[in-house]
């Protein structure tokens, strides 16, 4: 086997997929089901980006992989026949209710200015204007930007057409299968031990998301990778009162074209707990209520949480493990995950077959985090 992969959500599968493109041997060993985790939770927004324009760490990775979003979804939808869900659906941008302008210090002003440096389509719409673009608002938010080229994926559906993908192409899928320890020679993994045998490879990938810290600690390796709990509420209204995905700070509003909308998220260091409270939730439908006050009679189809993979600045560790010569790393993109999963496989795939990465990977090198390193 060319590869072994230890960790079965969307950035695993990805990299799995694109390596078995290239006609590598690749196995997926996964402790339960694949793409249950964070990333069968998430929401599944994808903010834009532009590469040319794109100056610090996490412009150049969601840029690249925002870039290639299009051609992704396409091709796993005509290879596998699963649609995916992907859509630009444009994106909106708002102040809280009462809060005339994004004043220079808010998160949103920040975010708005590096998009227009990047040369991202942005529109500032206020009062009458903004109502025009999302006439359900409630008329206490005044100011917004708009972003036409934000794009939103079905993450369930995306994580099916990944697994049928690689089916397709050949990767051996192990499921309900812990890695519980690696058999180490020197500078080099022979195999990962799992519950039920060994799986031999020449190189070794941990992408365990939120568990990838305790995953390396079985090779003596401490890297910082928190689980950052995410509750979300799905509303059912018909007919959806918005169209655009609705963002205001963290929180915000995802539309499907069902009729449904999601309503997220929290954000919250408890650990490995993945229970919904009873604050969590109703927060964020007061927050949603606050935005879009007709969605009073929308009624509450589900509740989930989800454990965000958390690195220590935010970005995700990817290359190779300090210390060893075929062990690889590619966890801890927290809120960030799908967005950045075909660039994460993109460029994974490079390193791991020998190429020079598209993006040089030192700003995301896995030292960040790693203690005693
Ligand atoms: C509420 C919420 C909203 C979000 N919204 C968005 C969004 O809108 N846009 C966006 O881009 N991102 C979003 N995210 C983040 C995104 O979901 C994650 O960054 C992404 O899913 C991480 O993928 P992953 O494959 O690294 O982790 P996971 O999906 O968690 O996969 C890791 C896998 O490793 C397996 N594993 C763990 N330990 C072992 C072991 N010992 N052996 C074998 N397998 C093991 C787990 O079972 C799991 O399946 C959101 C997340 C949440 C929770």
């Amino acid at each position: 086997m060319d590869v072994a992969i230890v960790g079965g959500g969307v950035i695993g599968l990805s990299l799995a997929w694109s390596l078995a493109g290239q006609g590598r041997s690749v196995v997926v060993v996964e402790q339960g089901d694949f793409g249950r985790e964070s990333s069968w939770a998430g929401a599944g927004m994808l903010p834009p980006g532009r590469l040319k324009g794109a100056t610090t760490a996490e412009a150049r990775l969601r840029a690249f992989s925002a870039g290639l979003w299009d051609g992704w979804a396409a091709a796993l939808q005509s290879e596998t026949g699963v649609d995916t869900g992907y859509r630009r659906c444009g994106g909106l941008h708002v102040t809280a209710p009462g809060e005339v302008r994004a004043s220079n210090e808010s998160t949103l002003f920040h975010e708005i200015r590096e998009w227009v440096r990047e040369g991202v389509e942005v529109h500032e719409r206020r009062g009458e204007a903004l109502r025009e673009v999302e006439p359900a608002l409630a008329p206490a938010v005044q100011d917004g930007y708009l972003l036409p080229t934000m794009a939103q994926v079905r993450n369930p559906r995306l994580v099916r057409a990944l697994v049928a993908g690689c089916v397709m192409r050949g990767v051996e899928l192990i499921s309900g299968t812990p890695v519980i320890g690696f058999r180490r020679t020197g500078d080099r993994i022979a195999a990962v031990e799992t519950s039920s045998g060994t799986v031999s490879a020449d190189r070794f990938c941990v992408t365990g998301g939120a568990w990838s810290r305790q995953i390396l600690a079985q090779a003596g390796v401490d890297v910082q990778v928190e689980p950052v709990r995410g509750q979300i509420v799905l509303l059912n209204a018909q007919p959806c009162p918005i169209r655009h995905v609705i963002e205001c700070g963290p929180r915000y509003l995802v539309p499907r074209s069902d009729g449904r909308i999601l309503v997220g998220a929290t954000e919250e260091r408890v650990g490995f707990d993945r229970r919904t409270t009873a604050g969590g939730i109703g927060g964020l439908i007061d927050f949603a209520l606050s935005l879009v006050p007709s969605l009073a009679s929308a009624s509450i189809e589900r509740t989930w949480a989800g454990l965000r993979p958390g690195s220590i600045d935010g970005l995700p560790y990817l290359g190779v493990v300090p210390g060893f010569d075929n062990l690889f790393v590619a966890a801890g993109h927290h809120r960030n995950g799908l967005l950045m999963s075909p660039g994460t496989a993109h460029l994974m795939q490079q390193l791991l077959s020998d190429e020079r990465p598209e993006i040089a990977l030192e700003p995301y090198s896995i030292r960040r985090g790693m203690n005693g390193a």
